[in-house]
């Protein structure tokens, strides 16, 4: 039994995805011929209560649209220290849009009003980059897990009108703040201007990812992701992935969550473990007093994997192929140290 806990990215379609890939009817998708891509486009657009949605492969693809959107050349968006459009996007916000990033030095890769209002450079001191975009993240990558006070969200919406920005949120895990907080897909989408949502990462489809948005952005969404080299073609098999991820694998993210705060509670107890951060979601970091480097190795020396987040950090991730199984085993042997 290997213990994968590196990422919720690491979970293999089961014979019941499988079965809805076999079972999927296709066309060609640059044409909008592909009825599965077509059903799961429309199917996020109305879960989110927004116009359009369009099919992604990749997290990282739909986040650098949504910039190029949002932004001409020379502007500079707004996130926080730890996003992943800043840290894990190959640069791409500044390859794909010449744009540069504020970085707002957050809790936990989350920002406030007051830190974006703090951040915009005055619209007519065209010496500094021209603020136009607020990118957050909810939950937080980097931030481990964490999800934002909806409240929150809705005071950054508010000055976001107040000096004409645009408003992102890379949704990848959305899916684990809305069961995590009991909030609706509706919410979000009354609030943003675009999302991204990811079918790849809790809900355990092989790829995909959606940015939604309202008709006037998502027509020139279409356009930017054929630029980016995002237009495919019968790729509704990967579409009924999606769609059977997001029909029945949603509300069971709890049990990952569940399962989170029980490592994190035997985390606490062991005496080499210096911290453990609050667990909102299925991420874990914590915080030893020893040489992480060894402690990875000895660990997977026992089939447990996991990475170091460097900073001494030390990362766990719960999600689908998890089971209850490897989780007592996991349990026991933390126990056991
Ligand atoms: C994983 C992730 C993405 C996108 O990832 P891809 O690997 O490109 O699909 C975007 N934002 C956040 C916060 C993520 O965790």
């Amino acid at each position: 039994m290997i213990i994968d806990l590196r990422s919720d990215t690491v979970t293999k379609p089961t014979p019941e995805m499988l079965e809805a890939i076999m079972q999927a009817e296709v066309g060609d998708d640059v044409y909008k011929e592909d009825p599965t891509v077509n059903a799961l486009e429309e199917q996020i657009a109305r879960m989110f209560g927004m116009d359009q949605a369009l099919f992604f492969p990749s997290g990282s693809m739909a986040n650098q649209a949504a910039i190029k959107l949002h932004t001409q050349p020379g502007e500079q968006l707004i996130a926080d220290k730890y996003a992943h459009v800043y840290n894990y996007e190959g640069g791409g916000v500044s390859f794909n849009s010449g744009v540069s990033c504020k970085l707002i030095d957050g809790h936990r890769g989350m920002i406030t009003a007051a830190d974006v209002v703090s951040s915009i450079n005055p619209p007519d001191f065209y010496h500094s980059p021209l603020s136009s975009l607020v990118c957050i993240e909810n939950t937080t990558n980097k931030g481990g897990g964490a999800c934002y006070d909806f409240k929150d969200i809705i005071a950054i919406r508010e000055i976001c009108d107040t000096h004409n920005l645009g408003y992102h949120l890379d949704g990848a895990r959305i899916w684990n703040a809305l069961v995590a907080r009991s909030e609706k897909a509706k919410q979000y989408g009354e609030v943003f201007d675009t999302i991204s949502v990811c079918l790849s990462k809790g809900l355990g489809a092989p790829m995909g990812s959606v940015l939604i948005g309202n008709s006037k952005l998502m027509e020139k969404a279409l356009r930017v992701r054929k630029i980016l080299g995002g237009g495919m073609r019968q790729i509704g098999y990967m579409a009924a992935a999606g769609l059977y991820a997001i029909n029945n694998n949603i509300e069971r993210l709890k049990k990952d969550h569940i399962r989170a705060k029980e490592i994190g509670t035997v985390l606490e107890k062991l005496n080499f473990v210096t911290q453990v951060e609050p667990i909102d979601t299925n991420i874990i970091i914590f915080k030893i007093d020893q040489d992480e480097n060894d402690f990875i190795k000895r660990m997977a020396s026992e089939d447990i994997h996991f990475y170091g987040m460097g900073q001494g950090k030390l990362r766990f991730v719960t999600h689908l192929d998890y089971t209850e199984e490897m989780h007592t085993y996991l349990l026991e042997k933390l126990q056991s140290l």
